[in-house]
Parts: structure tokens; C-alpha cells; sequence
């Protein structure tokens, strides 16, 4: 048995729907640009630009439903709301019709994004990990089993902050469906049980800040909240 210098962290979890049981969080990776009314909001031209993948530390990401402090140096801390994919059966150069026996289950996210610190990173040829991968970027709801709902490619997406509706799109108008996020992804890595994918978010993304309260939805998976909080 390891003997460690001192006690390890302990593993990341995000509760699952209707069970006591908690999914360990291996890695977090994040498309970006995946809908196309989103990619020309951000300035790109959908049809040129192929997928891309950034990541979130695990314990970044961290059960939804409560409050989430206002992170420090931002002044422009944007929502998008995102499906999540929960991966079960881990593998490497996964076909796109092979993909769903990967997947265990699916969520709901929001990939906080410092905009500006983005912006800057981008402008300077920078990498973006500190506009993404900052403490309790990554809210998801409880996950929920394939075995429930099964893989689904179609539903409304949609989030809204303070009652007013932001974002609204369907899941089919998705540029990289599921299938062919997850075979991508393993191409470049190779995927392990506890991975998550969130997979991109639609249009009307846009600044929240503190006492904002922010509710997404994604038809016949999952419902999440948060509340932003004061700052850190
Ligand atoms: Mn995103």
C-alpha cells in the first residue's frame, strides 16, 4: 500500500439523480465552439473553424443547487450553459458509432468563464486556463444514467438569469453531436472512467454577477441552479 507524505486530496465527485452513490471525476475536458450562432457571437466563422478542447482542473467542477462566490480578478464573468457527458467505459480512438457504450450518463453544466481574462489570452497568444479552470468553475447538476434516459440528441437547452431567459437552443443544432465529441476527444487523450466532457454552449452568453441567480435546463435530462455570490 502508497504511504503518502501526507493525506491525499480527495477525489472530486458530482452526486448522481436519485442515488446516495457520487460519480468520481477523473478529468474535465470542454469543446469549445460547438454551436454555430455561439461561434459568430465569439467572432468565428463556424463553417471553418473544426472543433478544439480546452480543460478544467477536476476539482474545479462541483455539485450545482448553491451559491458560488464571485472569483477574483474578473470583472466580466460570463454563464454558458452546457450538456455534460459522463464517461463510463473508458478507451482511446473511440469510432463515433461506438461512442454511446463510453458514455455512463449525462448532466447539465455551466462552464464559468472569466471573459476577460479570455479575451487577454487570446489577444496575447496565451493559454486559457485561468479564464476556465479557476475554483468552482464548473457547476453540474446530479448526473444522470444512460440507463434511464438513454443517449439523447435532441431537446431544448436553455438558461436564464433572474427568471430572464438567455440562452435557448436545441441540442441537435450542435456542430459535433455527442457521438463524434467523445470519439475526437479520444483521439487526442485517451478517456477513463470519471471523465467529463461538457460539450459546448449555445448562444446569449453573457455577464452575471453577485446575488444573480442562474437556471438552466436541457429537456428530459436535468434542471440546474446556482446563485453567484459575493466576491471570493
Ligand atoms: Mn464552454
Amino acid at each position: 500500500m502508497t504511504s503518502f507524505v501526507f493525506p491525499p486530496s480527495p477525489r472530486a465527485s458530482i452526486a448522481v439523480s436519485g442515488s446516495a452513490e457520487r460519480f468520481p471525476v477523473r478529468r474535465v475536458f470542454c469543446v469549445g465552439r460547438n454551436y454555430a450562432a455561439h461561434a459568430r457571437e465569439m467572432g468565428k466563422d463556424p463553417e471553418r473553424e473544426p472543433p478544439f478542447f480546452f480543460t478544467k482542473p477536476a476539482d474545479a467542477v462541483c455539485d450545482a443547487g448553491g451559491t458560488i462566490p464571485y472569483p477574483p480578478l474578473t470583472e466580466n464573468l460570463h454563464f454558458e450553459m452546457e450538456l455534460v457527458v459522463a464517461i463510463g467505459h473508458g478507451g482511446a480512438d473511440i469510432s463515433p458509432d461506438k461512442s454511446e457504450a463510453h458514455i455512463w450518463g449525462y448532466g447539465a453544466g455551466i462552464d464559468l468563464t472569466r471573459r476577460d481574462l479570455q479575451q487577454q489570452a487570446k489577444d496575447m497568444g496565451r493559454p486559457w486556463d485561468w479564464a476556465k479552470g479557476f475554483d468552482l468553475s464548473g457547476p453540474v447538476a446530479p448526473l444522470v444514467p444512460a440507463t434511464r434516459i438513454g443517449h439523447p440528441t435532441k431537446g431544448r437547452i436553455a438558461l436564464s438569469v433572474n427568471g430572464e431567459i438567455r440562452q435557448d437552443a436545441d441540442l441537435s443544432s450542435q456542430i459535433w453531436p455527442v457521438r463524434d465529441v467523445v470519439s475526437l476527444c479520444s483521439r487526442s487523450v485517451k478517456l477513463a472512467p470519471g471523465d467529463l466532457i461538457f460539450t459546448g454552449t449555445p448562444a446569449g452568453v453573457g455577464a452575471v454577477g453577485p446575488g444573480d441567480l442562474l437556471e438552466g435546463t436541457i429537456e428530459g435530462i436535468a434542471e440546474i441552479a446556482i446563485t453567484i455570490g459575493p466576491r471570493a
